[in-house]
């Protein structure tokens, strides 16, 4: 009854600034991508986005997702209209609480055209109201959306949102996240960040999740299931939520011997790489036939086929790893992806260092001595591998062998203040492989352009390694490191 009283004041106030757009005249549609040469219609341009908010129900019997999206953004132009990345079935939009029209376009674009055209520079809240069942969308024949006997999950590299929310598909473009989600009694949600809260009605529990540092898309995961939830504190004070399906079967063991040792692991990565950067840790094995391992932040993703063969703690550090070297700094563009995948991997090598079962050195003897020089290993180029060879075992074990190059170039001292100066230096932003070699170029002070050319811009076996050992035996954590190669495969 009170809107009938204020609503002709408001509404007449609210028609004389919206009838004048200032300077968005000449408002023109944000692209349909944020400008990454290998995916080019990823993310997208016009806008930058600061918050997700995600309030969600599923059903597990039916895998039937609906919900309410409330991005926040700041417009980088002046635009007639914009695209979100997404796949499921939107019934309404609005933008600045004003009814928007809206249509699907390409593989997974959502085109958003606002009542009024949006100024450059302003703060923009755009609602997005929908419902679908995701195991039913693809995009380019794929789909990432894992289903399990009792739910789901939404883990993926590079692309996992578009089943999920309408986002800014991209690393560029970080965000903080609230997730909520409602499901029947019995299942549970996991997400990001710290359980704030749940709430139990008519058969139905919500939980509440926050993650409160930037985050990229891709690094957003959502599981859905009966999980079984552990929490602990780490000895260096890290709060630990992991999470394991009830149905791992005879991998419920190793996987728990693995997962559990995470606090031990971000206390131990922390005295390489410094404080941990987030407010939370932890990892969740759900019951998928899938077999890679995913650093989705704070909350890691981990098949249950990493642990097949027995506990492998190696999977848990490379994972981990990225916390700091891809979460937290995350990459400008895909063809970065050395930054993420070279360091996790490095990190693998000194835990096997720590554990006794072959130094640093020695895994990078073996690696270069195991292909000769017409292996097509070496036409991989760590620094710019291409979208088909994101994740070829090149950019891992060639990857860390550039580490290695650069460890030995530079000295230890060098090497280690590097190593940890740069999660420091980059915290919660993103940069690109020039932005390192600039940042190991100040803190050692040695020109290092032709080093980085030759280990990650060459299609060619380097002449030597900084040392090198004609048949150098096989260190003991081989076959374990080898056995994360699957981190990624669709
Ligand atoms: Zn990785």
């Amino acid at each position: 009854m009170h809107r009938r009283i204020l609503v002709p004041g408001a509404l007449a106030a609210a028609s004389v600034l919206l009838a004048i757009p200032a300077s968005a005249a000449g408002a023109s549609p944000g692209a349909p991508g944020i400008g990454d040469p290998y995916y080019p219609a990823y993310g997208n341009g016009g806008y930058d986005v600061s918050h997700y908010d995600l309030r969600l129900t599923y059903q597990p019997a039916t895998d039937r997702l609906e919900g309410t999206a409330t991005v926040l953004a700041r417009t980088t132009q002046d635009l007639s209209s914009f695209d979100l990345d997404f796949l499921l079935d939107v019934s309404e939009v609005r933008v600045n609480g004003v009814t928007a029209s809206f249509a699907a376009s390409g593989e997974h674009e959502l085109v958003v055209t606002p009542k009024s055209p949006l100024v450059k520079g302003t703060p923009v809240t755009v609602v997005v109201r929908y419902a679908g069942v995701p195991s039913t969308k693809s995009a380019y024949g794929f789909s990432t959306w894992h289903r399990t006997p009792d739910g789901a999950v939404a883990a993926d590299e590079p692309e996992s949102a578009w089943w999920w929310f309408p986002s800014n598909d991209h690393p560029l473009d970080k965000a903080t996240y609230d997730v909520s989600v409602a499901v029947p009694d019995g299942t549970r949600a996991i997400s990001n960040g710290t359980l704030r809260s749940t709430t139990s009605r008519l058969g139905w529990t919500r939980y509440n999740w926050r993650q409160d540092k930037p985050q990229a898309t891709y690094l957003a995961t959502l599981a859905l299931g009966r999980f079984d939830i552990t929490t602990s504190t780490s000895e260096g004070g890290v709060p630990v939520v992991n999470a394991y399906s009830r149905d791992l079967g005879d991998d419920d063991g190793a996987a728990r011997a693995s997962v559990e040792r995470t606090g031990e692991i971000v206390d131990w990565l922390s005295g390489y790489f410094g404080p941990y950067p987030f407010g939370s840790a932890g990892g969740y094995v759900p019951n998928t036939t899938t077999s890679y391992a995913l650093e989705t932040q704070t909350r890691v993703f981990y098949s249950p086929r990493q642990f097949a063969n027995g506990s492998n703690t190696s999977v848990v550090v490379h994972e981990l790893a990225h916390q700091w070297y891809g979460d937290s700094v995350s990459l400008k563009g895909w063809r970065d992806i050395w930054l993420n995948e070279g360091f996790a991997r490095y990190a693998q090598w000194l835990w096997s260092e720590h554990e006794g079962e072959g130094t640093a050195q020695e895994l990078a003897d073996y690696v270069y001595a195991s292909h000769p020089a017409d292996d097509p290993f070496w036409t991989v180029k760590p620094g710019d591998p291409g979208a088909e060879n994101q994740f070829d075992t090149a950019v891992y074990d060639r990857g860390a062998l550039a580490v290695q190059a650069l460890r030995n170039e530079i000295g230890d001292d060098a090497f280690f203040a590097v190593l940890k100066g740069w999660p420091r230096t980059y915290a919660y932003g993103s940069a690109d492989i020039a932005d390192f070699r600039a940042y190991a170029e100040q803190v050692s002070g040695k020109p290092l352009e032709a080093l980085f050319d030759t280990w990650l811009f060459r299609p060619s076996k380097p002449a030597s390694g900084a040392r090198t050992v004609a048949a150098p035996v096989r260190p003991k954590s081989w076959q374990k490191i080898a056995a994360t190669n699957s981190v990624h495969q669709n």
